[in-house]
């Protein structure tokens, strides 16, 4: 502890006169020398340091086994299994190369790269949820960015770093966590440049212009963030942020990209491949590789900074009557679950529940409008009955079909 200063020119922290020459930093009733300045930021440093170290040393204790994180992802995602196996070893090995780093062992020269992760799906096929879940079961901080809102520097708009600005938020501003954390950035395939090969892509050069930019966030290097995003407050200080151990996780629908692998393989959308199989256009994405996302519009860096690809397939009714009723925290059990809470019993007659699934599927969004539609369907129900004498309700077809047509 510092004491008080008794010369002008004393060091409060080891009594040492300071040099003529010397920075002093002096407070009320203390001055501090260049030699304790630097022992303390030491310390600092190493506290800060040994804080990393135990926090990573938590995480790797933690850390489950590729069978494991699919597993758990199981329990929250329907289908989708060779997306999450992949996305499960693509997570493993990311975490052991992180671990790695703090380890002392011996030296070798081989360096595991980074495997950041590419989804490609429709909408409201589970890319999102993906991400969202292994975030919270390695709780590590998670943000998500829309690749449509960036422009490349100079432009009016967002620049990439303020990605980090996010993740940043999502650490509480610890950098070390944030550090450690999962970047989903979705959209990325609005970010293509126009080609021949893909007519429906609208945006201009400038997109490759913001796939130029992220290529630095994507490679691991220290990128100076601004901490409120983006570039309003020329004045602001940035926080250094190294990206080196940060997962992305780039998302999107890519859309017409069955045909640039149709094409590749040398079939048509809906025939036969050249051992003969008949592969049919849902089944195609399962064959997309980095060559295809490249044809699409990515430009190659952009690629090759993810190194893991996979697919997500379209959801089918089956999956989508699963999604409705069997995940851990399925739409169905929250209704049932609020209902209990009032001492009322709640049920869906199997045709409610095909009807749900019917009127999903119309809608083309995934399994993302199921739940807009139970809600439609519900809502007369929750504020009727609640504090009344009803105990039990069943909801049948004909109750879901007048209350949504209702609402429509
Ligand atoms: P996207 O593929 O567009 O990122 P999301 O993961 O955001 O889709 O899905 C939207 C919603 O639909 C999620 O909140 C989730 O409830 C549900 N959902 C989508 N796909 C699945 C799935 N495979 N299993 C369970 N729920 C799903």
């Amino acid at each position: 502890m510092a004491k008080k200063q008794t010369k002008e020119r004393e060091c409060s922290f080891c009594g040492r006169e300071i040099p003529f020459g010397q920075f002093i930093i002096g407070g009320l009733n203390a001055a501090i020398c260049e030699d304790c300045l630097l022992t303390a930021v030491n310390i600092h440093k190493e506290l800060q340091y040994h804080e990393h170290v135990v926090a990573i040393d938590k995480l790797k204790k933690s850390m489950l086994k590729p069978k494991e994180i699919k597993a758990c992802l199981d329990e929250y995602v329907i289908g989708q299994d060779e997306a999450k196996k992949v996305i499960s070893v693509a997570v493993y090995n990311h975490y052991k190369r992180l671990f790695s780093t703090v380890e002392v062992k011996e030296k070798d020269d081989v360096e595991v790269e980074k495997s950041n992760v590419l989804m490609i799906g429709e909408t409201g096929t589970g890319k999102t949820l993906i991400a969202r879940t292994i975030a919270k079961m390695l709780d590590v901080p998670f943000c998500i960015a829309d690749a449509t809102v960036f422009t490349q520097a100079g432009y009016v708009g967002e620049d990439v770093e303020s990605i980090l600005s996010r993740l940043l938020q999502a650490a509480d501003y610890d950098v070390a966590k944030a550090e450690r954390g999962i970047v989903f950035i979705d959209e990325i395939d609005k970010l293509a440049r126009k080609g021949a090969e893909n007519p429906s892509i609208t945006r201009d050069v400038s997109g490759e212009g913001v796939q130029q930019a992220m290529l630095k966030l994507l490679e691991g290097s220290i990128v100076n963030v601004p901490p409120q995003g983006g570039r309003k407050h020329p004045e602001q200080e940035f926080i250094q942020v190294n990206t080196q151990h940060i997962l992305f996780i780039g998302s999107g629908a890519f859309n017409n990209i069955d045909q640039i692998i149709a094409e590749r393989i040398n079939t048509h959308t809906i025939g036969y491949n050249q051992e003969g199989r008949s592969i049919q256009k849902d089944d195609m994405l399962r064959h997309v590789t980095m060559q295809d996302v490249k044809s699409f519009g990515l430009i190659p860096e952009l690629c090759g900074r993810f190194p893991v690809i996979t697919a997500l397939a379209p959801l089918d009714r089956t999956a989508l009557k699963n999604i409705l009723t069997q995940p851990k925290n399925a739409i169905i059990k929250q209704y049932t679950k609020l209902f209990a809470m009032d001492k009322i019993k709640l049920s869906f007659d199997e045709a409610a529940l095909d009807y749900i699934v019917d009127k999903a599927s119309a809608l083309k969004l995934g399994a993302r409008g199921l739940r807009s539609i139970v809600e439609k369907i519900m809502t007369d129900a929750m504020f009727e009955f609640p504090g009344s004498k009803m105990k039990h309700i069943t909801i049948t077809e004909d109750y879901a079909r007048e209350h949504f047509e209702l609402s429509e």
